[in-house]
């Protein structure tokens, strides 16, 4: 992939909220969502992000511009499509969609503004796989469990993952009940059942799979990349107290079953092309056996975006001051890139399929300030962190809303961003 037009810096929109600095959706990202009028019994379709507007791709279509299959209510068939027709929409779309574009009497009338939209799943979920590539993160949180030995010994060899629960995966704004389950209390003889009394967020991006491969084919680490479509926000909402308890030897169960949020729109590979770092290995650290790695993996492995963690506590929301910032980290630290998370899936012949999601795991920067959940944060809650009201927090009390956020840019290209993944705790049934 390379950059083509799509990504020239000074494209504008006949949709003037596009051309907004500091806006999440100019012509030069154009991310992918299904959506429809919110409270009415509208079929949900296909839709694309510009400035505070959507593109509704049904609407589009009708008109007679051509959405491939972009416009149905899931866009599993436009996943299964691949790079070649996805290029080919994008470019169709920016060219009509451009100041001046003869589109413009034809698709002004398919603009939906955004505040009056509600969103379901992108995509049906099939399968969900949630990896940890991270070393920050994964440093931070074994040092808890093992301050001896903080890294598990297959760490730096391959990007490891759990299997997760897609049925609990919801869109933005996302309503999670505070799970129930079993924790041993530090002291106890016995455990007891309850609602967590540790719950956390995780700062991650999800990868929604294209084309997928053919049980017992594997996906060679120079083709993953064809095989993503795109990223969004994932909150992978965890209970830390299940998760201590449950967790060896198979791994998180009840601890992540419960919510899974992530945002509404995909932003594709290509919108990111811009943003591309080079991705590196410390040298004194093993090198990646020969399916993870390739030239391209180290010349352009990494994506430079700019991630935010928020909280909005229930005294913020009746001050009205607005959520406080957690932290803030980048995308490039991963010590896992998309592609080598695509080529180890598959290694074994595990057939991935359009529309399956996997998540880079909680994204921690080289910084304590730069973590990417409270249980780094607040030192496994023993040094709760103070919010910008005064209030303190070990972890998420009922009320509070989780807000993601993400964005790119650079000089010499346009800056694009995510909108939000936002989520809310709910009080556990009784
Ligand atoms: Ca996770």
């Amino acid at each position: 992939m390379s950059l083509n037009e799509t990504h020239d810096p000074v494209l504008t929109s006949w949709v003037e909220s596009a051309n907004t600095p500091g806006g999440d959706f100019p012509i030069q990202n154009l991310p992918f969502g299904v959506f429809r009028r919110a409270g009415s019994a509208e079929r949900f379709r296909g839709g694309v992000a510009i400035g505070d507007h959507i593109l509704d791709l049904a609407a589009a279509r009708q008109a007679g511009f051509d959405t491939a299959a972009s416009s149905a209510p899931a866009l599993n068939e436009l996943l299964a499509a691949g790079p070649p027709a996805w290029s080919a929409l994008r470019i169709a779309l920016s060219r009509a969609l451009r100041r001046g574009a003869s589109e413009q009497a034809t698709l002004q009338p398919c603009l939906v503004p955004q505040r009056q939209a509600e969103y379901s799943l992108p995509a049906r979920i099939g399968d969900y796989t949630d990896f940890y590539t991270s070393i920050h993160h994964a440093t931070a949180v074994g040092r808890l469990l093992r301050p001896d030995n903080p890294l598990p010994p297959n760490y730096k060899w391959m990007p490891i993952a759990y299997h997760g629960r897609s049925s609990s995966i919801a869109v933005s704004p996302h309503a999670v009940r505070r799970p129930i389950g079993q924790r041993l209390v530090q002291g106890a003889a016995a455990p007891t059942v309850g609602p967590s009394q540790r719950l956390d967020y995780e700062l991650e991006l999800g990868v929604l799979i294209g084309p997928g491969n053919v049980q017992g084919a594997r996906i060679d680490i120079v083709e993953a990349e064809a095989h993503a479509f795109g990223l969004c926000l994932l909150n992978d909402w965890s209970a830390r107290d299940l998760q201590a308890w449950e967790y060896q030897p198979l791994g998180p169960f009840l601890a992540k079953n419960f919510a899974t949020t992530i945002s509404p729109w995909i932003v594709t590979l290509e919108a990111l092309e811009p943003y591309r770092v080079a991705w590196e290995r410390p040298p004194a650290d093993p090198q990646p056996l020969a399916y993870l790695d390739c030239p391209a993996v180290r010349r352009r492995g990494a994506i430079d975006i700019q991630l935010e963690a928020y909280i909005e506590s229930e005294a913020m929301r009746r001050a009205g001051s607005g959520p406080c910032r957690l932290s803030r980290t980048s995308y490039r630290h991963a010590y896992w890139t998309v592609a080598q998370m695509i080529a180890h899936h598959t290694v074994s012949g595990c057939n991935l399929q359009p529309g399956d999601l996997l998540a880079t795991g909680t994204q921690s920067g080289p910084l304590p300030e730069e973590a990417g959940s409270l249980l780094e944060l607040s030192r496994g809650g023993r040094e709760p962190v103070r919010l910008s009201n005064g209030e303190t927090r070990g972890f998420l009390h009922d009320g509070d809303a989780v807000i993601l956020r993400a964005w790119c840019e650079r000089p010499g290209a346009a800056r694009i961003g995510f909108g939000e993944a936002a989520g809310r705790v709910l009080p556990a049934l009784a």
